[in-house]
C-alpha cells in the first residue's frame, strides 16, 4: 500500500517508520523546511535552546519505535533520568523537589512541606496504579475496542469527575493540588475541565521518571529523520498538504501546492482543523494556545546542576527549562510564560525571588503567534474540555475509511510518549502491507 504522512513531527515519523517497517511505501509530507515539528532546537548565537520538549516520560516508546525500526536507539541517541524533574517554589517561601522514579524519595520530599504530606502525596498517586495498567492495555497500547475493552476501563474514560474535584477529596494543603495539577496548568488547560483519569500522569511520573538527553531533546527530530531516510521513506520538506482528498467516503490521497498525490491510506499527523476535508469531523474539538518561550542566554554563576524544570508558582506559573547546549562558561534557559506581558518575564522572576538579570547574554522571544505558525498549529494538541474530549478527537481511525490520526491532535494526545504511541497504534489499525 502507498501511505501519505501528513505532518513530520514526532507522531507523524513515528507513524512512517512504523508503517515502513511494516512494508508500505510511506511519502510524508512537511511544511516546515526540516522535519522534527516541536521537537527540534533554534539557535541564537552559541547557544542551541530546545524549540519545544526538554524531557520526557515513558522512555520505553521512544525505545520501542527504534527497536521495531531497526538499529536500538542506544546505538545512536544516550537518554538519561533527570534526577529532579522539577523544583516548585510557591508564593509562601516553601520549595519542593520533585524526584521521579522513586515512592520513597517523593514520599520524604512531601513529608518535608509539612507532617502527613508525604502520606497524603504517595496515597494520592498510589491510586492510579490499577488505573493506568487498564488504560495501558486497552486504550493506550492498542486501537481503542469497546468489545475487546475492559468494564472498568469503560468506567474510566466515561467517568466525568474532573481533576480539580479530585484533587480538592485527596490534599487538605493547595500546594500538593498545584504539583499534581502543573503538567495540565502549564499547558494551558482549565483543571475544571480535565479529566480526573489523568492524574495517572502522577503514577507514570513517580514510577519510571522523567528523562532527557545530555545534549537536549530536541536533537531526537534529527535521529528520528535519518531513521527515516534508512527505512527509504519518501521525503518531502516545504510542501504543506493543502487538504486531503476524500472521493465517495474514502480518503484517496492529498492535495498540494504541486498537484494531488494518490494514496491507499493518509495519517494526518496535524491539527485536522488545518485540512479543510478534515474540519467538520473536530468541529466539537478546540486546540491548546501555545505560551510565549523566552529563549535565554546566560553567564553559568557556577551553582549546581539545575533541576529537569523550576516552576515559580504565582499568579500564573513561569516555567523555567534547560534543554539545549551552551559553550564553556555560559548555561541556556527557556522560560514559559502564559498572560503576562512578555517584556516583564525577567522582573517577573526576579520578582518571584529568581534574579537572572545581569546574567543575560543572548535572548530570543518567541510568541505563541510565531510558535503557531513555524508549526503549523499548536504541538499541545486538544484542549480537554471534559470526558467527551476523549471520543470527540479523532484516531487511530476516523469516520471516513482509509483516513487515519495520529499525534497531539488524536489519540492519546500530546506529549512525546503519547504522540509515540499514536504512531504504533495507526500503524496496528493500518497493518502490514
Ligand atoms: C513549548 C512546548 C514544550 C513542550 N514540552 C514537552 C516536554 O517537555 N515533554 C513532552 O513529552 N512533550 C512536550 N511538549 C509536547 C510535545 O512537543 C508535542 O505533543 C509533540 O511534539 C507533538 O508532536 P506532533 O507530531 O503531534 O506535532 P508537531 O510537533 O506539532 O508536528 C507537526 C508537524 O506537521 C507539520 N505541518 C503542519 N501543518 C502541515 C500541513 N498542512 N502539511 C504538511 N505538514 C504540516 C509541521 O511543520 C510540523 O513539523 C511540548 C510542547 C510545547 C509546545
Amino acid at each position: 500500500m502507498h501511505v501519505v504522512i501528513i505532518g513530520g513531527g514526532f507522531a507523524g515519523m513515528a507513524s512512517a517508520a512504523r508503517l515502513a517497517k511494516l512494508g508500505h511505501a510511506v511519502s510524508l509530507f512537511d511544511a516546515a523546511p526540516a522535519l522534527g515539528g516541536a521537537l527540534s532546537q533554534v539557535q541564537l548565537d552559541d547557544f542551541i535552546f530546545d524549540s519545544g520538549p526538554s524531557t520526557t516520560l515513558l522512555p520505553a516508546v521512544t525505545r520501542d519505535l527504534f527497536r521495531k525500526s531497526g538499529r536500538p536507539l542506544e546505538r545512536e541517541y544516550e537518554l538519561v533520568p533527570v534526577p529532579v524533574i522539577a523544583e516548585h517554589r510557591f508564593v509562601d517561601g516553601t520549595s519542593l523537589a520533585l524526584t521521579g522514579g522513586s515512592r520513597a524519595g517523593q514520599k520524604v520530599a512531601f513529608e518535608a512541606l509539612g507532617e502527613g504530606l508525604g502520606h497524603e502525596w504517595v496515597g494520592y498517586v498510589d491510586t492510579w496504579g490499577e488505573v493506568w495498567e487498564r488504560l495501558r492495555k486497552d486504550y493506550l497500547e492498542r486501537p481503542w475496542d469497546p468489545t475487546m475493552a475492559s468494564p472498568e476501563s469503560k468506567k474510566i474514560l466515561a467517568s466525568r469527575l474532573s481533576l480539580t474535584k479530585r484533587l480538592r477529596s485527596a490534599f487538605t494543603d493547595d500546594r500538593l493540588a498545584l504539583v499534581a495539577g502543573h503538567r495540565f496548568t502549564s499547558e494551558g488547560h482549565d483543571l475544571r475541565r480535565v479529566p480526573a483519569w489523568l492524574g495517572t500522569l502522577s503514577y507514570v511520573e513517580q514510577k519510571f521518571g522523567s528523562w532527557t538527553s545530555p545534549q537536549g531533546l530536541g536533537g531526537l527530530g534529527a535521529v528520528m529523520a535519518s531513521r527515516l531516510r534508512t527505512r527509504k521513506v519518501e521525503i518531502h520538506t516545504s510542501t504543506p498538504v493543502l487538504d486531503v482528498l476524500v472521493r465517495g467516503g474514502r480518503a484517496v490521497g492529498v492535495r498540494t501546492a504541486a498537484g494531488e498525490v494518490a494514496a491507499d491510506a493518509v495519517v494526518c499527523a496535524v491539527d485536522p482543523r488545518r485540512l479543510p476535508a478534515l474540519r467538520p469531523l473536530v468541529k466539537r474539538t478546540r486546540s491548546t494556545s501555545l505560551p510565549h518561550l523566552t529563549h535565554l542566554g546566560l553567564l553559568d554563576d557556577g551553582a549546581a546542576d539545575p533541576p529537569g524544570e523550576l516552576v515559580l508558582h504565582g499568579a500564573s506559573p513561569l516555567v523555567l527549562r534547560h534543554g539545549g547546549s551552551a559553550p564553556e562558561g555560559r548555561r541556556v534557559v527557556t522560560v514559559q510564560s502564559r498572560g503576562m506581558v512578555p517584556a516583564d518575564v525577567l522582573d517577573e522572576m526576579a520578582a518571584r525571588g529568581h534574579d537572572l538579570r545581569d546574567r543575560v547574554i543572548a535572548r530570543l522571544d518567541r510568541t505563541p503567534e510565531t510558535l503557531t505558525r513555524e508549526w503549523g498549529g499548536s504541538p499541545l494538541g486538544v484542549q480537554w474540555r471534559g470526558s467527551g474530549t476523549v471520543r470527540r478527537r479523532l484516531g487511530p481511525d476516523t469516520p471516513v475509511k482509509g483516513l487515519y490520526a495520529a499525534g497531539a491532535h488524536a489519540t492519546p494526545g500530546s506529549g512525546l510518549p503519547f504522540t509515540g504511541l499514536s504512531g504504533a497504534l495507526v500503524a496496528q489499525a493500518i497493518g502490514p502491507a
